[in-house]
């Protein structure tokens, strides 16, 4: 078949209708992309014209060929328009389906607090700190002559019994204070020893309202020549301002501690009903109309604990305290139950 000007025009006015017919159906990326491949690549039927007009007499050659080149150039630039127009089409597709709800209420992140029982306890050993107490750790697995022996428990002393006492395979068991960290202070320093201990304690006890199986508490002990009575209550009553307030009273009461001689448990007038038992709802619930609330135990360390340490108790003497933070923080905050500190609710620790 030979090849004529007028059958290529034909030619290519039909391949470049069939090019826009389908452009006008192509509706992705991929269809236009192919539709380039078929009409305006290498192989594609625009170029294999071009290839045959060789066989064109030679008079015909370029107006043909600036016959092809126009209708390149047409379907060429019809495909970048529409190429663009669906692009603009994914893109905005593309935001509508990421588009973000500004009404919509935030999800609002929960922003972790310290516990009480940790703001309680800092805020104690801060006290002591500015009194010029250190700060001492020890094991919470400890051997029954620290928890005990060194402290001067009688042997047959009711807490030694598992009852009270958890007890740890190997002879160990749990502490049950943090007094023996005062036994292990004084054996790695000589006097004079200003120091406080928190920390853990564990007591054979169930989780109820008023007990814990873990506690914790801070433990105190001053140590030097001509230590008295009258320092111990000078310090603790200066504790008992700072941490309650400046109008808080202490009074002494006498107790029995196996490890402080003389003992004595210590009261600090309530600060919820400024020491007079009655709210404007009635009687005071947190010190149930006393005006007193119990916060710690202290005394004068017994000879036989500095004996068990080697301090010679003719020259040195000292006092010792501890109290609970639970209580502490229950007494300050007007928390009722001691679980609720373990409990891990955010919405209980949020309110401190
Ligand atoms: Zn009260």
């Amino acid at each position: 078949m030979t090849l004529t000007r007028s059958s290529a025009e034909r030619d290519i006015g039909a391949v470049e209708r069939q090019a826009f017919e389908t452009l006008a159906s192509a509706a992705s990326r991929d269809a236009l992309e192919s539709l380039r491949v078929r009409y305006l690549g290498k192989k594609a039927k625009l170029t294999a014209l071009l290839r045959a007009m060789k066989d064109l007499p030679a008079e015909d050659r370029p107006a043909i060929g600036a016959f092809v080149n126009q209708a390149k150039e047409r379907v060429e630039r019809a495909l970048e328009e529409k190429l663009a127009a669906v692009r603009a089409e994914e893109e905005a597709a593309a935001l509508a389906a990421s588009r973000v709800d500004v009404t919509l209420p935030g999800r609002r992140r929960t922003i972790g607090r310290l516990s009480p029982l940790t703001q309680v306890r800092r805020e104690v050993t801060e006290i002591f700190r500015s009194m010029g107490f250190s700060v001492e750790e020890g094991p919470e697995v400890e051997t029954e002559y620290y928890n005990f022996d060194a402290l001067n428990f009688p042997p047959d002393h009711p807490s030694r019994d598992a009852q009270d006492t958890l007890l740890v395979d190997g002879g160990y068991l749990l502490r049950t204070h943090t007094s023996p960290v005062q036994i292990r202070t004084m054996e790695r320093q000589k006097p004079p020893v200003r120091m406080i201990c928190p920390g853990w304690v564990y007591r054979a006890d169930t989780l109820d309202a008023s007990h814990s199986p873990m506690f914790s508490q801070v433990e105190g002990l001053l140590v030097d020549e001509g230590v008295s009575l009258g320092d111990l209550f000078g310090i603790l009553n200066a504790f008992a301002q700072r941490f309650f307030g400046e109008r808080t009273k202490t009074r002494y009461r006498p107790s029995f501690f196996p490890f402080t001689e003389p003992s004595a448990e210590v009261d600090v007038s309530c600060m919820i009903c400024a020491g007079t038992g009655k709210t404007e709802a009635g009687t005071c619930r947190v010190c149930k109309g006393t005006g007193w609330k119990e916060i710690l135990g202290c005394g004068m360390v017994d000879p036989n604990v500095f004996k068990a340490v080697g301090y010679d108790s003719e020259r040195y003497t000292g006092f010792a305290f501890g109290m609970g933070i639970e209580r502490l923080a229950m007494f300050k905050f007007g928390v009722d139950e001691i679980r609720h500190f373990f409990e891990g609710d955010q919405r209980f620790i949020a309110q401190f």
